[in-house]
């Protein structure tokens, strides 16, 4: 802003200089004839000394005998002869004087006024034309803010493919089929299938989103389109719109293509969700990406990839059929995972031949595939620093540190005993899921830590349930007390990890007594009225409605029903305890079991299901 100011300033400084100049040159001829009066003109006459006059108005321009200039100026009143005879000139005289009359109103009288005028309008024009550029400039960035600022990587140099992406062996099988489809298109519209719409990458940051998103493009070879979706979003109101709509034409434009728009719950929040101050821009823009999406024709080859590591705040309509409507989940890698990545990025540096990547991978629990990519880098950078050529397995334990203790990782140092203590926690968990009739089925069981959790057990249903029954909350209860209670047997002590359980317990036992009128001494009831605030997200508020001793014994209720999921997950461990040691160990050494591997270890026990 302020160098363009000053180059205005200095073209404007340099056309006055330029005007100025000619001004002077037109008007100010460098060297004036001699002035002469009209009686020495008369004495020059008679002496012969005088041979043309040319008059124009009232100036006359004289040359004299040996080819001098001079002027001179006659009575406006009279003619030149007459003017010249008053002042004595023989007429004789005169006739030998060539006198020319230059017409008045001919072209130069015009020039002399007009010209004037006409540079000052110039110069008028000039400063008019300066500032209307300028404001053309401001004018023509207001304009701009509605274009999409989308960047498109399609050159074969940084091309990535699914190779270029270890690990996520889950994500990558689903997003083959996304591959298939903008590659044979015709294949599935024959068979009256519809294309996918859009597909949504879950995952906490660095786990590869937006690099699996390019490999995608890369392995099917079509254009792809980057946009982040905080992009979207500006000062003005409308912008974001315009600029979703102007990011789906041109993806569409060059069909096949993937439009990619990273970090979407920067727009996709819950809408309505920010009571007082709610952003409506962000409304907007989020529902012009629903009515592009709608708006794409059943052939119409474009996908939208989306990533997103907030999928708990996504707007409803956001994931519906025909729009975001295939999930893919990007897990934080495990060992296996972690090597392999820290092999694809130690391609291209010299690794010394002491360097073992896997010892690497078991010390790096909860890296993250960005983290490795760091690690590998600070590694190189150290290795330099020290003058060496190449990189050792000292300067990658070194490097471990120096990521981990880079400002957001501070609180993600696991200890040998921390890790001890989340093994047997999950383990306890898993052990008391399997060993219930009516558990959900273990999934996986991980000591990866995973947000605040140090670990988890993924346990899903068998099928899709929308009712549930008492015994099943019962079961629910018994396992989420399974990590608090697997803990304070094997350690005598219970750690902040089980905080989060104890309070899903909790809310579980609140629920079945207040909601779901599940408890024998309050009976089918529900207490206290519920109510949904959309205020940062979500959240719930509930007012009371019952007497003091009701709640009094609300409270003892779900004293009860936490008492006994503690009670059977207290059973199952100590009868049980051998199983438990097995998983926790086994735990320790591979980091996550996948429901096979958990099933394969579990089932050498033979263990009998059991009722709550
Ligand atoms: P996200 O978008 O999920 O935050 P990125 O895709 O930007 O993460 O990943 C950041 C970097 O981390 C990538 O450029 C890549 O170098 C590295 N990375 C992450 N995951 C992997 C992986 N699975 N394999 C190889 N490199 C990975
Ligand atoms: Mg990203
Ligand atoms: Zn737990």
């Amino acid at each position: 802003m302020m160098k363009t100011l000053y180059k205005n300033i200095f073209w404007a400084t340099l056309t006055l200089i330029i005007v100025a100049v000619s001004f002077s040159l037109l008007f100010n001829t460098a060297t004036p004839p001699t002035q002469m009066s009209l009686s020495d003109l008369a004495m020059k006459i008679n002496a012969g000394d005088v041979t043309a006059i040319s008059v124009q108005g009232n100036d006359l321009s004289i040359t004299l005998k040996g080819g001098d200039q001079a002027v001179a100026k006659k009575e406006s009143e009279l003619g030149l002869t007459q003017s010249l005879v008053n002042f004595g000139v023989a007429a004789k005289a005169l006739t030998a004087v060539n006198v020319t009359v230059n017409d008045n109103s001919g072209f130069q009288f015009w020039m002399g006024i007009l010209v004037p005028i006409i540079l000052q309008l110039l110069v008028l024009g000039l400063i008019f034309w300066f500032f209307f550029r300028q404001a053309r400039t401001g004018a023509n960035q207001a304009f701009n803010f509605g274009k999409a600022n989308i960047r498109m990587f399609h050159s074969f140099k940084e091309r990535v493919t699914f190779k270029d992406v270890a690990g996520l062996k889950e994500a990558k099988q689903e997003l083959e089929e996304v591959v298939d489809f903008l590659k044979h298109p015709k294949k599935f519209l024959d068979m009256g299938a519809r294309i996918p719409r859009g597909v949504l990458l879950m995952g906490s940051p660095g786990t590869g989103k937006t690099l699996l998103a390019r490999a995608v493009a890369g392995e099917a070879g079509v254009p792809f389109f980057h946009i982040s979706a905080s992009e979207f979003v500006e000062m003005f109101v409308g912008v974001g719109a315009s600029r979703t709509r102007d990011a789906f034409m041109t993806a569409k434009k060059a069909a096949p293509s993937i439009l990619f728009i990273d970090e979407i719950d920067a727009i996709g929040r819950e809408r309505g969700a920010g009571v007082g101050g709610g952003h409506d821009e962000r409304e907007q823009t989020l529902n012009q990406i629903l009515v592009e999406m709608d708006g794409f024709d059943r052939d119409s080859n474009v996908i939208v990839l989306a990533a997103t590591n907030r999928p708990d705040i996504l707007d409803k309509a956001l994931l519906r059929p025909g729009r975001f409507d295939r999930r893919v989940v990007l897990d934080l890698p495990d060992i296996k995972d972690r090597e392999a990545i820290l092999a694809i990025h130690g391609k291209g540096k010299p690794l010394g031949s002491d360097v073992d990547l896997k010892k690497v991978a078991v010390r790096t629990p909860g890296f993250s595939g960005a983290d490795l990519a760091n690690l590998m880098n600070e590694s190189s950078i150290l290795a330099a620093r020290n003058g060496r050529t190449s990189i050792a397995q000292n300067d990658l334990y070194d490097s471990i540190e120096k990521v981990l203790l880079g400002p957001e990782r501070k609180n993600r140092v696991i200890t040998e005993t921390e890790r001890k203590k989340t093994a047997f926690h999950e383990a306890g968990h898993a052990l008391v899921a399997t060993s219930l009739k009516d558990a959900d089925p273990v999934h996986k069981v991980s000591i990866i830590s995973r947000g605040r959790a140090g670990g988890y057990t993924l346990k899903l249903p068998l099928e899709e349930q929308h009712l549930r029954t008492r015994n099943q909350f019962l079961t629910d209860i018994a396992v989420a007390m399974g990590g608090y209670v697997a803990e304070k047997t094997v350690f005598g002590d219970v750690s902040t990890g089980a905080s989060s359980d104890l309070k899903t317990a909790t809310q579980l036992a609140r629920a079945l007594v207040t909601q779901y009128g599940m408890s024998d001494d309050l009976g089918p009831q529900t207490f206290g009225d519920s109510q949904e605030l959309v205020f940062l997200g979500k959240e719930i508020s509930t007012e009371r409605n019952y007497s003091e001793a009701v709640a009094a014994k609300i409270d003892e209720e779900v004293k009860k029903l936490i008492d006994r999921g503690h009670e059977a997950a207290q059973k199952i461990i100590t009868t049980r305890k051998k199983v438990l040691d097995a998983i926790a160990s086994t735990l320790m050494e591979k980091e996550t079991l996948e429901q096979d591997e958990f099933n394969a270890l579990v089932g050498k026990f033979h263990l009998k299901p059991l009722a709550i």
